[in-house]
């Protein structure tokens, strides 16, 4: 193998035959100190007119020029990457994934199978699996909202020193919680917490671990929010809360909660009341929608089955995982997880369109992991949905690169292409401000200017 030319697919295929995916091979790639992309139209990640025939140049991590390919002068000694006739721009931010899940259809037995194939080991497995495939769909920084404390700051921390592939995480460990339980609880690790005092030791406790992000699940009381973002803020920590009715929305505004994530995505609630929607608005407080699980993900799989065995899922699987993966979704619409989707699918536009439409700070994540939410298409199609549901292409991408970097706190290092900032860099096939499902055809991806991922692209 050359070397700095390692194929993300012959990684994967290597990986499938070893059978030992922990030892991944060094694919943090051997790059040049300077790198510089050439030709392609440029979108910075700023709503404004993209730059045609740019180029960009990369020293070590970060990105040193931009611009006109005219205008930016090229080093005799860098490697030069020809993105002609494509389209470069931020490598993508997901607000919500969940590294331990694979799009697998049922939580009650997912994590007894997980348990019954080697426990610890295996979760592990499976969240190096899901960064990989983050990775290979051009998610360079993502946030895991909620997994068992030790395998996430574990994950984060070996991606970090290049011993296996993934986006740069961020990770909140086990959720905070009041009076949940059941298979989803139990596998996402999620405690309980009965009076604010609880929840903000639990923060302690999670903050002194060294975690990134504080994840408030459902069930809180409003003085449960404020005990929550008092602790955290503390700490420098943001909080998302993880809110569907009307009355809980209103709670972790009014506490002070850093993002509202999976707002309008009906679940419960029908759209909510202008004065709510108003509120968040004048507040400039980010929401997350996760539009596309479930109420978008059912029928456009009912209408393309096929789309469950995408062939990159076998790629990148183990083979086992890969099986029980398709055992769980051989008759999907069954699936207790789906049981009131027909609902949420009457609400879905609104719900969508009360934020595109009120002007609210909107970031993007997608739940990714969760049953048919596979982490190698989530974002693309959660982007997909609000273009189709009226936002402009440019706002959509800008929402899923600087708007997502800006409001998990990371704004002066990623999320836009600029001098100055890591070089996190996507090149797509096509031109996403056409067609946004370009989104999907990723061809390379550079990580904090390594070449981590290339498909197509040399
Ligand atoms: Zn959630
Ligand atoms: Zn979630």
């Amino acid at each position: 193998m050359r070397r700095g030319s390692l194929s993300f697919a012959a990684v994967a295929v290597a990986m499938t035959a070893m059978a030992v995916p922990v030892a991944v091979p060094s694919v943090v790639a051997q790059t040049p100190r300077r790198v510089a992309l050439v030709g392609g139209q440029l979108i910075t990640g700023y709503e404004v007119p993209p730059i045609h025939h740019a180029a960009i140049l990369i020293e070590g991590n970060t990105i040193v020029a931009a611009g006109p390919a005219s205008d930016v002068k090229i080093p005799a000694d860098a490697r030069i990457v020809d993105t002609s006739g494509r389209t470069m721009m931020p490598g993508l931010i997901e607000t919500h994934a969940h590294l331990i899940t694979l799009g697998h259809g049922n939580y009650a037995t997912w994590f007894p199978w997980i348990a019954a194939h080697g426990g610890d080991q295996k979760l592990r497995q499976v969240m190096e699996t899901a960064a990989k495939e983050l990775l290979w769909a051009g998610v360079t920084t993502a946030v895991d909202l909620g997994a068992p404390l030790q395998p996430s700051l574990d994950i984060r921390d070996r991606i970090n020193k290049g011993e296996i592939m993934g986006p740069h995480m961020l990770v909140s460990g086990p959720w905070i919680s009041r009076g949940q339980g059941g298979p989803m609880q139990d596998g996402f690790g999620g405690v309980n917490v009965s009076t604010p005092q609880e929840a903000a030791a639990q923060v302690e406790k999670l903050a002194a671990a060294g975690v990134d992000t504080i994840k408030a699940h459902a069930g809180l009381m409003a003085e449960d929010y404020r005990a929550i973002v008092k602790a955290a803020h503390a700490h420098g920590l943001k909080v998302q809360a993880h809110v569907y009715a009307e009355g809980d929305t209103h709670n972790a505004l009014e506490a002070g909660i850093d993002i509202l994530t999976h707002v309008g995505s009906a679940g419960t609630a029908p759209p909510y009341s202008p004065e709510l929607i108003r509120d968040i608005v004048n507040a400039g407080r980010p929401v997350v929608v996760t539009a596309a699980h479930r109420s978008w993900i059912y029928p456009d799989t009912a209408a393309f089955p096929e789309r469950l065995q995408n062939p990159i899922l076998k790629q990148l699987y183990p083979p086992d995982i890969y099986d029980e993966i398709q055992n769980s979704l051989k008759n999907w619409w069954t699936l207790p997880y789906f049981a009131r989707t027909d609902r949420e699918m009457l609400y879905r536009e609104r719900g969508v369109k009360q934020f595109i439409e009120s002007g609210a700070v909107m970031g993007m994540g997608t739940d990714s992991g969760t049953p048919m939410n596979f982490h190698s298409e989530a974002l693309w199609r959660e982007v997909k949905v609000h273009v189709d549901m009226g936002m402009t292409p440019s706002r959509a991408i800008g929402a899923a690169t600087r708007v997502n970097a800006q409001i998990i706190g990371k704004g002066r290092e990623t999320g836009t292409i600029e001098p100055g900032k890591h070089a996190d860099i996507i090149v797509v096939d096509g031109n996403p401000l056409f067609d946004i499902v370009a989104l999907s055809r990723v061809e390379m991806v550079i990580k904090d200017g390594a070449i981590a991922v290339h498909n197509r692209l040399r």
